[in-house]
């Protein structure tokens, strides 16, 4: 007979810990993708850094811009880039594109601090850049840490003046200052949420007047005299800019056993990077293999190099033209024949901050990639819920391949929730599930994740695609 042990064992979903089940040789694997995962982080903390390394990586491997190729054929590796900030990446598969996509879609974007278009100003002998905060974010996380600057001017010639500044060594660095906590008594009394306002969200960034007895914004005028030495910029040509200001610190390995990995712009680049590592892998595969680096969804994916955006499906009825299958109507079928994993970042549960999680259904730190079957907020609301076959479908291949996961949701059911790209590619008609690298601290300045989660992140990407 069997031992109530061997009948639990059936049984149970036991959660195991990743860590538990690894020999030295892929604890070493781990170690290895983690520091080159730690290497992209700081390599790129914007979504346009993220294109150019990705357009670099891919040039490396044999991929070559779409725009270039008037026939595709089978094992084919192309990619488009839009507006540079979004990317679509393809291998052709020997079936028709006819017979469905397999995509793995995720975000390059990140919350951060933009600037304003008119950003400069002066005040009591200090010069200061105004800021409107992208994305969802704990103000107060932002203010006394080191910042640095990322992106572009565009002048009015179409010349682009690209800007990284605050993130070498012999770099200055940035800050938005906060008040001491001797006079901070009335900040303090007030929430949480309102203890810094939006609108004083303004970068430090000099005070050494201009040497001159009659003119005036004289510390303004010293920095426009550095930027313009630098750059070659006046102010007016801040109005076509986006800057993006980031922390400025370096993700790193995290704990004493180097287990985890810490740094910003995880949400959503962990996934992105995985699900990158995961297609160049794929050669001559079956079904045409896709991946979606998108911009804009710590906003709503909106705009036009947002996932909304109808780009996407340019691209694809770029691939039947240039395969030679394309018909009227082909595009809607492909969808409805498509599987997509929405690479997104789960919430991990706290033990600090449990209270907010549901234990059984939250993502554990450590325990393998993990799925949202649906996400949405407080009875579903704005759910992309996955069909329960295509859980099953999706289960089967992670289970054959031994690559370990979880499926939970994000927090309480009263609680609040999230939302991905997910729906808009459900809406096209594809089987979308939600899956990705659990974090904690989302959206704060320096983000955690375990390094077996990315790693197992990277072999659910590569497995699905290939
Ligand atoms: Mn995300
Ligand atoms: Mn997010």
């Amino acid at each position: 007979m069997e031992s109530a042990e061997d009948l639990k064992k059936r049984l149970f979903n036991e959660k195991k810990c990743g860590w538990d089940s690894v020999n030295e040789e892929q604890k070493d694997s781990i170690r290895v993708f983690g520091d080159e995962y730690i290497h992209y982080l700081n390599r790129c903390k914007t979504e346009r850094e993220a294109v150019d390394f990705t357009k670099e990586i891919l040039g490396k491997n044999g991929f070559i811009d779409i725009r270039e190729k008037t026939v595709l054929l089978p094992g084919d590796k192309v990619y488009y880039v839009n507006r540079n900030k979004s990317m679509y990446i393809a291998v052709i598969g020997t079936s028709p594109i006819e017979a469905g996509l397999n995509i793995v879609g995720a975000h390059i974007d990140s919350p951060r601090l933009d600037l304003k278009p008119n950003p400069l100003y002066e005040d009591t002998g200090f010069a200061y850049l105004k800021t409107h905060y992208y994305g969802g974010i704990k103000k107060y996380q932002w203010t006394t840490i080191p910042l640095s600057l990322h992106g572009v001017v565009v002048k009015t010639t179409g010349e682009t003046v690209k800007i990284n500044i605050g993130e070498n060594d012999d770099d200055p660095t940035f800050v938005i200052t906060d008040l001491l906590p001797h006079l901070a008594q009335d900040q303090m009394e007030k929430k949480l949420k309102d203890g810094i306002n939006g609108e004083d969200l303004n970068l430090l960034i000099g005070s050494i007047p201009f040497k001159d007895e009659n003119v005036s914004e004289k510390v303004k005028l010293n920095i426009l005299r550095l930027l313009n030495e630098k750059y070659d910029i006046t102010e007016k040509d801040l109005l076509s800019a986006e800057i993006e200001l980031v922390p400025a610190f370096k993700a790193k390995s995290l704990g004493f056993d180097r287990s985890m990995v810490a740094g910003y712009g995880q949400d959503d680049r962990v996934c992105a990077y995985t699900s990158l590592r995961g297609i160049l892998n794929v050669q001559n595969p079956k079904k045409t293999a896709v991946c979606i680096l998108s911009d804009k969804e710590e906003i709503g994916s909106v705009g036009n190099t947002g996932m909304e955006s109808h780009v996407f499906d340019t691209f694809i009825a770029e691939l039947l033209n240039k395969t030679g299958e394309n018909r009227p109507n082909l595009l809607d079928k492909v969808f409805c024949n498509s599987k997509m994993l929405s690479a997104d970042v789960d919430a991990a549960l706290d033990p600090i901050y449990v209270a907010v999680s549901e234990k059984n259904n939250a993502s554990l730190l450590g325990y393998g990639i993990g799925f949202n079957k649906y996400t949405g907020a407080r009875g579903k609301s704005g759910a992309s819920d996955a069909n329960a076959e295509y859980v099953a479908e999706v289960r089967s291949i992670l289970e054959q391949n031994n690559i370990p996961y979880q499926i939970g949701e994000l927090g309480k059911v009263d609680v609040g929730g999230g939302g991905t790209i997910a729906y808009i590619l459900a809406n096209k008609g594809i089987d979308v599930i939600d899956c990705g690298v659990p974090v904690l601290s989302m959206h704060s300045p320096y983000e955690v994740t375990s390094k077996f989660d990315v790693y197992c992140a990277y072999k659910t990407y590569e497995t699905f695609l290939k």
